[in-house]
């Protein structure tokens, strides 16, 4: 008997065998492709599964999602991006399994508040900043999952001073000035000439001026934004984990800066921003204590 873990990302999904811990075995990762994206997940799962009798399945998506109704519809993977039942998907695959559904800002705040830099704190925001900008919120202990699961979507929150379209229809939103796409975006449009975050960092470390600008205005516009949060949960402790946030001082120095100009009022004076101690594993190891927690 297993349980299984379940992460789907905007380009990747990875599944594995789940421990009440929160750690994963046997992790394995395929490409999220164009077409027949079901197919390719179901064949990850049952890879995973092998012929064991799967009692759980934990998954955490990418959002939006709707978990009332089971469905998700990541922006970022187009033939999903209307809404798919992945939880109708999944409980067909493995009829005797308990299925349990979050968004992946769900899983990471609950992975950094039980295995993270957020252990056994009561009041916490986490942030993933890759190639978009999600997050998650434990107010009170409590996860807040708001009325359709996509409580903590700190990414589509506006960042003063920005126009940028974003990718939900809106635009200025913190995913479309701050994330590692956007950055890119942004740094070529303005004579840099890579092609991803991790080349972007490096730029920046080698003192690049659009570089050094973009890693500037990302960071602003983060340390704004969480600010902002702090403010509205009457939290102390944010942590940030994700690919483009491991750029280092570039980014965190901005990012410090904003957090603390804004955040003036007596109770965010002790505002902590701190990096996550979990990589890229942490929506996994959130998907997995989902999978393990009690019925
Ligand atoms: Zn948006």
């Amino acid at each position: 008997m297993v349980a299984i873990a379940l992460d789907i990302g905007a380009t990747k999904f990875a599944a594995g065998i789940a421990d009440s811990d929160g750690s994963v075995r046997d992790v394995r990762r395929v490409p999220v492709p164009e077409t027949g994206v079901w197919a390719a997940c179901r064949g990850l799962l049952e890879e995973v599964a092998s012929d064991a009798e799967v009692t759980a399945v934990g998954i955490g998506s990418a959002g939006p999602v709707d978990v009332p109704s089971g469905v998700t519809g990541p922006l970022n993977i187009p033939e999903w991006a209307a809404g798919f039942r992945i939880v109708d998907a999944v409980q067909k695959l493995f009829p005797q399994a308990a299925i349990r559904f979050a968004i992946d800002g769900v899983c990471l705040v609950l992975a950094e508040q039980r295995l993270g830099a957020a252990r056994g704190v009561s009041n916490v925001l986490a942030l993933t900043v890759s190639s978009g900008v999600g997050g998650g919120v434990i107010s009170d202990g409590r996860v807040v999952m708001g009325r359709t699961g996509n409580g903590g979507h700190i990414g589509h929150i506006i960042v003063p001073g920005n126009e940028e379209p974003c990718a939900c229809g809106g635009f200025g939103c913190l995913e479309a000035v701050a994330s590692g796409k956007s950055s890119v975006r942004w740094a070529r449009r303005h004579g840099w000439e890579g092609e991803t975050g991790v080349e972007l960092a490096a730029a920046a470390h080698a003192d690049d001026p659009i570089a050094l600008e973009t890693m500037a205005r990302a960071g602003t516009a983060l340390g704004t934004a969480i600010a902002s949060a702090a403010a509205l949960l009457d939290t102390d402790l944010v942590v940030v984990g994700g690919g483009f946030a491991q750029s280092g001082e570039p980014l965190w120095k901005p990012l410090r800066e904003a957090a603390a100009a804004h955040a003036r009022l007596t109770f965010l004076r002790e505002l902590r921003v701190v990096p996550s101690e979990l990589t890229d594993q942490a929506t996994l190891a959130g998907a997995a204590l989902l999978a393990t927690q009690p019925a």
